[in-house]
Parts: C-alpha cells; structure tokens; sequence
C-alpha cells in the first residue's frame, strides 16, 4: 500500500510538472504569438500609411504640376500685351487640364478663357495673387463648372512689377484616378475629404454630399470611431483607425494633406487584404499554438497514463512477486479473479500441485478450482464468488478423493472479496488438521472407554474377589463351629480350598493383566520344540477333557520346523487359555479340534495358525464384540455355572498382540466357537536339516483323512521312501498282504488310529493276523495313545506317531523303526523307568532330606514346616535372613540338602543372606541349592534372585506340585541346577 501512495505521489508530481511546464511553453507563445499579430497589425498600418503618403505625394506632385503650369502661363502673359491676354487663355485651355483660365489687371478687371469680361470682385474663393502678390490655390468650391473646382492663382509680374493676375480652374474630381486614388490592385481606395469630412474627392460611389461620418455610420460604425476621427482630424494627426467597410473589418488611415488646404487625405482597405500574407503566418501559428497545446496536452495525458501504467505494471508485478514468495514459502494457494471479465488475474504457482489441475485450466475454467476443491456446483459461495455478488468473506471446507482408489483429501477454501472489483479465493489443505480432530476425537472416546473399563474393572474385581473371600470366612466360621462334626469340617476345608485356587487363579490373572497393562511384561527368545509343548499342553488339558467325555481331533499337515525362538511360557498360555476355555464351554461328550498349520515363510520367519475349535455352547454376535475385554464373561446359564475371570481371553489377546499376532473368533450360539491364531515366529540361526537317506525303502498310509496322507507321503517321498496310502482300514489289510505275497513287504506301515469303520487298533490287529509281526506298524493318534498303549501293544503296534506329525519326528520315527527296530524295546524300557522316577508319591517323600527354611510370616513359617515335616523332612526354620546364616554356618558342611529362603524378611532380606552364604567360602557353599520362596513373582524379582546366587523360584502362595517338583529336581540331582 505504501509504495502504491508512494507510485499515486510520483504520477502527480510529473503531472503537476509537466502542466508547468505547459503553461509557461503557451504563455511564452502566446505572448509570442500576440507580439508577432501587434507587429503585424502595425507593419498593416504602417503600410497603409505609407500608400496614403504615396497618394498624398501624387496628389501634391499633380498640383505642383499645375501651380507650375500656371506660373508658366503668368511668365507668358507677362509679355504680352493685355489685348492678346485673351487668345493666349483660350489656346491654352486646349492644350491642358484646366476647365478654365481668368487674367485679371490690378484694376481687378479681366477676361477669362472663353472671351468673357470678368471682375475680381465676382470671384467665388478668396484670392490672394492679385492683392497679395502670391501664388496659391484656393479651397474647393462650386463655381461655374457646376462642380466642385479649384482655382490656381499665380500673380502677373513684368519687369519686376504686378500688372495682373491668372487663375486656372480646375475641376477637383480630375485628380480622382484610379492609378492614384486606388491602390493594393484596387482593393484599397482613398478619398479626400474636407475639414468637416465632406468628401472632396472620392474613388468609390460614396454619395456626393455626404460627409465620411455619416458614410462611415451607415456602413455600421458607432459613434466612438466616428468621434475618434473628428477629433484627430481636428488635431490635424495622422494614423489609422479600424473600422467596418461594406461590411468587413477594414482600416481607415487618415493624413492631412498641404492641398487643397484644411483637406484630410483618407485610405480604407479591408483588413484582411492588407493582412493577406500575414494571415497564413498567423494561421500557421495559431495551427502550431493549437498543435503546441495539444501536444502539450498529449503529453502530459500520456506521461501520466505512463506513469499511472507503470505504477499498474509495477503493483502488478509486486503482486505476483508477493503471490509468488507467499505461494512458495505457505502452504496456502491464491487464485485473483476478475467477475465482470470473466478473467483469472492470477493463480499462485503451488495451486496446480494443491488440486491436481494445470493453470490452464484454471484460466480457461475458473470453476473447475472449485470442482478440484470439491465445492458442490450449486454451493452460493461459490457461485457468488464467480459472479461477483458475494458480498463477505466465507469459507468452506470440503473433503475430496472419496473414490476408492483416491486418497481422502480435506480442502478449505475461503472466498474473499477485494479491491477494484476483484475477488480472492485462497485454498489450503486441511486433511492433518481432520485427522489430529479425528485423532484427538478417538483419543478422548478411548480416554473414556479405558476409563470405564477401569472402573469396570476394579468393580468387577472387587466384586470377584469378594465372592471367593466370602465364602472361605463364611466356611471357615462353619467349620470353628463344628469342629466335632469331622465330616461338616471336610466338607468345609474342601470348600476353601476351591474358593482360594479361585482367589489364587483371579490374583494371578490380575497380575498378568496389570503386568501386561504396564508394559512390564518382556517376551523371552529361547529355542520352543513345538512338538513337545504341543505334549505338554495337551497332556495338561486332557484330565478336563476325560472328565468330561470329550473327543480331541488333531488335524494338520506336516509341519516343517518343529523349533521356533518365542517365548514358551507365554506361547503355552496362549494355546492353554483357548483349549481349557473350548473344554470348559463345550458340552459333555463334545468335540476339540486343534488345528496347526504352517503359512508361507518370509525369510527366517514362519507364521503358524493354530485353530481351536469346538461344537460347546457358541456365543452371540453381541458378546463377540466385547469378547476380549477384561472381566467380560457371557451371562447365559449354562456359562455361570462354569468358574472363570473373564480375564484369559483378555491376557491372551494381549499376549498374541505383543507377539505381533492376530486373533479373530468366530462363533454360533448353540453351534460352536472357532479362535484362530496366528503368530509369526522366529527360525533359529541354522536349524539342521539333515534328514535321512531312506532310498529304496517302502511305506504304507492309513489314513480317512486325505490331506494327511497326502502331506505324509510327500515327505517321506522327498527322503526316498515309496509311499502308497488308502483311507481305510480293511483296504490297508489288503494292500499290505498283497505286498507279502508279492514279496515286496512294506518297510513300516503307517496306521490313524481313529477311522470311521474299522479303527487303527483293529486294522493293526488283522494284519498281525494275516502276516504276523514282520511289518512295524505305526499307529498315529493325536495325544491319548497313553491311555490305549496296552491295547496297541497287544494289537501288534511298534510305536506311535503323534500328531501333528513334524517332519523331523516322522522321519527320525521312519529311521528308527527301518534301521533298528531293535532298540524299540529299549526304548520301552527307558519310558517305564522315567514314568516310574515321576511318580507323586515318591516325589512328595522326603525320608532323610535335611532344610533350613527362612520365613518372617509365623502362619506361613508354620505351614511349611508342617509340609515339609509330613513328608519326611527334617526341618529347621528359621524367623529372617540373619538366623539362616546362622544356621547354615553352624551346621556341619552338607548337613542341609535344600535351602529355602523367602526373599522379604527383616533384619537381613533372603538375598543378603545367600550371598552370604555363597560367599561363606565353605566346601559347599557354591553347591547348596537355595531356593526363592516369595510372593515377589514378577521377571525383575526372579532375576534379582538368580543374580543374589538362588537356584531357582517358588511363587506364593505355594502350589504344592509346583514345591514338590522342584525340591525334586534338586534332591534327585544333587547338585545345584539351573534357573
Ligand atoms: P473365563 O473363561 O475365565 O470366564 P475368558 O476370558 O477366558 O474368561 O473368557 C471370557 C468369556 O468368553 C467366557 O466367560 C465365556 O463366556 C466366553 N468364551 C470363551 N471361550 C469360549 C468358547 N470356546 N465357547 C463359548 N464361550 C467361550
């Protein structure tokens, strides 16, 4: 705006200078130009004037002519006699202009030139030749002519004395020639007019008697120049007087002239015949004046328009530079628009890149900037905008790329009306804006959700732990009461004791969950063999699953790497929480279906699917949505009876999600429920894949399910083995006795143990029947050949395949029972010893074991004395880390088996205390197995144990097993193991 006003200043100022400098050029040529016409208008003057001098000469040389003739005529008749005075007249009245000649005597008595007798007394003018001696002429008068005449007198001397006097007349109107009295080729004339301006001699038509006053009246003068003209004449000045002549502005000169005497000589000529040559000079610089002013005016105009053009062109192009800089360093793009012209003035240069469109469309179709920007054709901003009717600024914002391949894109655009008609339209993009709104939006819901979840959560905690807690103060009151009443008592303790592993399993959850929560949960890598977890879990859920009555199927293909690097705890847990849920939820006599798979590796990783399915009791698309909440149970019946958190499934989706797996659930009610998970899982560096060299080698697959068998036979094909399959049993009899008789025995024949019609068991048993006991026979079952193993022995089968069927372990199986078959006994043997080495009772028998315990707490002090003492124990405790010391270097070294040491205890905590002792420098202080005994359950805690020197860690409360086993590995070892 400033240098606007400053540009607006400038064009003034040249302006202003220039209309200076204008002025002064017209001033100085019009004074210029009014000097030229004032000289001119003189030299016209002049000119006149000196025509009338020249007329005025001629006239005068004419009557000096005629003075002269006359005195010459006087010399004559002075020598002659008087008698021929008369003749003399008359011969010369022929021979010159006079009208007529006179002689008077100085008797005053003559003759004149017709013979007449004249006297000097009868003389019409005032003589003075006769009685003054003089020459002379007279004034104008009338006299015989008729006319107006003048007469010369001239006097008569003869030796020196007067003797008379002649006089010529002349008629005044004989000197009236047009070679003298016209001049300028006859445009100019004169007259002679006399002292009252009666006209003496007169060139034109001008009326006899009138006199030049009343003449000039009646050509249309007024008084003033007729007055000017008396008054000169009588002051006897001569110059010019302008006047009107036959209607044109002419000039008057006026001279006084010697004769006739008191007579006024007067020229007047139209002022444009004496200006005729000046004229085209004054009309040239008039033309020029004019042309100087118009130039002038030009100039200034075009200087100006230049100025204010080159303040247009400079604002212009500070606009675009503006636009340009503004454009290039904001994310906001600018559009100027013209409505009356229809125009796009401007278009900054990051608008094409903002809309996806060139600027040339813009140009061309200024509405498609609106369109790109996703305003609705209809919308009145818009169309106010483009028509140059809105009157304020608006803004809208609107959302473009809603197609499905497009990216969603916010736009805002805000309409604003300028200056000089123009109008402004700024675009900016606003998708970030939305999305932190969205985002911010989501983040509060979230904010609320988790609040209510958290105060859901503590309510149902409180709640769920209040029922459990309840009931063991309600029995235990029952129980102080009835103490006499053994069976009430029993009956009351058992009660507790299902209410505390309640209260124990909801604490541990409530653990899990808030380690989870917190993050402080950290996943292991360590090296899972998948097939014995899969052992392990499913050997831990089939007691429920026998309970009640329920199937399990085992469904997979072979699976190519039997180890992963997880973490086995967590990975069991997963599995765990689904497979005790599906036995939990499924009705009596229902069916569990694992299935596992192996999905396309990516590089070093594998991702594994495992399904668990059952035909339970289902729940409703309603639960499904809130089913991995914490706490959230399906209220249905049947499910209410079933003991649970609502935690696990909680606990296991946020295992699967820190694992980076995925897991979805589909159900029915009444029908049946699937999970399905899948996690990807790490390889180790170099898993070995030597598989044996089984060329040449046969093998028959029994299996109903075909994909099984497909996938077997695969396997054992790329290790070199021929492989035939049937899906049922009584075919498998006939295919395998068809090879005896062939001579061409199978190597090992591959049984399912559960096929519809005849079973694996029954099959092995008619083979045996048929061939006798040359062919191994396997039989494949999913976990429970435990619990048919004496039956399948006496049936004829060799050995057991489980499933899923990991390729190593088939093929180690195939080598084995081809190679040799011998060791299979061995093999038997080895199990029955370790089954037998695990028996419980033995574990909880510890005849001869010596243990020192720590232990602040007195109940708990009592309980584990009383524990360990019931099996044979010999126990000394002792109240906190100091004491144990003191025991332990009071004691003979190897007098204690078994340390057991909780960790929090005043005086001196249980992790001083074994370092103490580990560092008591005693035989066998780096060998006495301590063990952690703490309600410090968490990672960090373990850790801080294992670093203080302890072998390994019991959690409390205390699971009896959990005590049992691990003093047994210990005990049965001797030494100190691992933690
Ligand atoms: P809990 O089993 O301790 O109640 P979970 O978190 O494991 O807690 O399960 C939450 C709820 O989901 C269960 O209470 C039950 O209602 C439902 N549920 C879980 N698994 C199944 C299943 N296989 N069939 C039917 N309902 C199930």
């Amino acid at each position: 705006m400033k240098a606007e006003a400053k540009e607006k200043k400038k064009s003034g100022a040249i302006l202003a200078a220039s209309a200076g400098i204008f002025v002064i050029a017209l001033s100085v040529s019009s004074f210029f130009l009014i000097q030229i016409i004032g000289r001119m208008n003189r030299s016209a003057n002049q000119n006149l004037l000196t025509s009338s001098r020249v007329i005025n000469e001629g006239l005068n040389n004419k009557i000096t002519l005629d003075q002269e003739m006359l005195n010459t005529l006087a010399d004559l008749l002075a020598l002659e006699e008087e008698d021929m005075v008369g003749k003399t007249l008359c011969k010369y009245t022929d021979f010159t202009d006079f009208y007529q000649f006179s002689y008077i005597n100085m008797d005053g008595k003559g003759t004149d030139s017709k013979g007449n007798t004249i006297y000097a007394s009868d003389f019409q003018f005032d003589e003075i030749s006769l009685s003054q001696g003089k020459n002379g002429i007279s004034a104008p008068y009338y006299g015989s002519s008729g006319r107006l005449q003048l007469t010369y007198q001239s006097p008569v001397i003869r030796d020196g004395k007067q003797v008379g006097a002649v006089y010529a007349d002349r008629i005044v109107n004989d000197y009236n020639l047009p070679t003298l009295f016209t001049f300028h080729n006859g445009a100019g004339s004169a007259f002679v007019v006399d002292s009252d301006g009666k006209f003496i001699i007169s060139s034109r038509g001008t009326g006899g008697e009138k006199d030049i006053f009343s003449y000039l009246g009646e050509q249309g003068n007024g008084d003033a120049v007729r007055e000017t003209l008396r008054q000169v004449m009588e002051e006897e000045k001569s110059g010019t007087l302008t006047i009107v002549y036959k209607d044109q502005k002419s000039l008057l000169g006026f001279l006084p002239v010697e004769a006739p005497e008191g007579c006024y000589l007067l020229t007047v000529i139209p002022r444009s015949i004496l200006q005729q040559e000046a004229t085209p000079i004054i009309c040239m610089l008039c033309c020029m004046f004019c042309l100087l002013l118009i130039g002038g005016i030009s100039i200034s105009a075009l200087l100006a328009g230049r100025q204010s053009m080159k303040a247009d062109v400079k604002q212009k192009e500070y606009r675009e530079k503006l636009f340009g800089n503004l454009s290039a360093n904001i994310d906001f793009a600018f559009m100027l628009y013209t409505p009356e012209q229809q125009k796009v003035e401007l278009v900054s240069d990051n608008l094409p890149g903002l809309l996806g469109i060139t600027s040339q469309q813009v140009m061309e179709r200024p509405g498609q900037v609106f369109d790109a920007s996703g305003m609705s054709r209809e919308d009145e901003a818009r169309n106010g905008f483009l028509r140059g009717t809105l009157g304020e600024q608006i803004t809208r914002e609107s959302m473009v790329g809603s197609g499905p391949n497009e990216v969603r894109r916010w736009i805002a655009v805000h309409l604003i009306p300028a200056d000089y008609g123009q109008y402004l339209a700024v675009f900016h993009e606003t998708t970030s804006e939305h999305d932190m709104r969205d985002q911010l939006a989501d983040a509060l819901t979230q904010a609320q959700n988790s609040n209510r979840a958290r105060t859901a959560f503590f309510s149902s905690m409180s709640h769920d732990i209040r029922t459990p807690m309840n009931g063991i103060i309600g029995m235990t009151n029952i129980a102080l009461k009835n103490l006499d009443d053994r069976e009430k008592v029993e009956s009351c303790l058992n009660k507790i004791t299902a209410a505390s592993g309640h209260l124990l399993s909801l604490i541990n959850e409530v653990l899990d969950m808030s380690r989870i929560e917190s993050g402080r949960i950290s996943l292991k890598e360590e090296n899972v063999h998948l097939p014995s977890l899969i052992g392990n879990l499913l050997s831990v859920i089939k007691p429920d699953m026998d309970k009640k009555g329920q199937s399990l199927r085992m469904q997979s293909r072979i699976l190519e790497h039997d180890t992963v690097i997880s973490d086995t705890l967590h990975l069991q847990k997963i599995l765990l929480n689904l497979l005790s849920n599906a036995v939990k939820y499924t009705q009596e006599g229902g069916e569990i279906r694992l299935l596992i798979s192996e999905l396309p590796m990516e590089s070093d990783t594998i991702r594994m699917r495992f399904v668990v399915e059952d035909n339970g009791f289902g729940m409703s698309p309603a639960f499904l949505e809130r089913i991995f909440l914490p706490f959230e149970r399906a209220e249905d019946s049947r499910m209410n009876q079933v003991p649970g958190t609502g935690l696990g499934l909680a606990i296991t989706k946020s295992i699967v999600d820190l694992m980076g797996g995925l897991i979805s659930v589909e159900s029915r009610e009444h029908e049946g429920s699937r999970f399905t998970v899948e996690i990807p899982l790490k390889l180790p560096a170099q898993q070995v894949e030597e598989f044996p060299e089984l060329s040449g080698y046969s093998a028959l697959i029994v299996d109903d399910d075909r994909d099984a068998c497909e996938s077997i036979g695969l396997i054992l094909q790329e290790s070199g083995v021929r492989a035939n399959w049937v899906n049922n049993g009584p075919a498998a009899v006939e295919q395998v006795y068809k090879a005896h008789e062939e001579k061409d025995d199978y190597c090992v024949v591959i049984l399912d143990w559960r096929m519809p019609g005849m079973d694996g068991l029954e099959t092995a048993r008619q083979i045996r029947g048929r061939l006798g006991s040359e062919v191994p026979i396997l039989l494949l079952s999913a976990y429970d050949w435990e619990s048919v193993k004496e039956e399948a022995l006496e049936a004829g089968i060799n050995g057991f395949l489980t499933k899923p069927i990991f390729r190593t372990e088939l093929l180690e199986q195939m080598k084995y029972y081809i190679w040799d078959k011998n060791k299979e006994t061995e093999k038997q043997e080895t199990e029955k010893a370790v089954t037998a080495k695990l028996q419980p009772e033995e574990a909880e028998n510890l005849q001869g074991i010596r243990i020192l315990t720590a232990e602040d707490n007195e109940l708990n002090r009592e309980i584990i004395v009383e524990l360990l003492e019931n099996s044979g124990a010999v126990v000394d405790s002792a109240q906190n880390g100091k004491e144990a010391l003191d025991y332990y270097l009071d004691s003979s070294p190897g007098y204690y088996h078994l340390i057991l040491m909780d960790v929090n205890m005043p005086v001196m905590d249980g992790l001083e205390a074994v370092r103490a002792i580990r560092d008591s420098g005693r035989e066998d202080a780096a060998m006495i197995p301590v063990i952690a005994m703490t309600a410090d359950v968490f990672k960090e805690d373990i850790n801080k144990c294992r670093e203080a020197g302890m072998n390994a860690h019991i959690g409390k409360p205390v699971e009896l097993d959990k005590l049992y086993s691990t003093l047994r590995r210990f005990l049965n070892t001797g030494k100190s193991g691992e933690m």
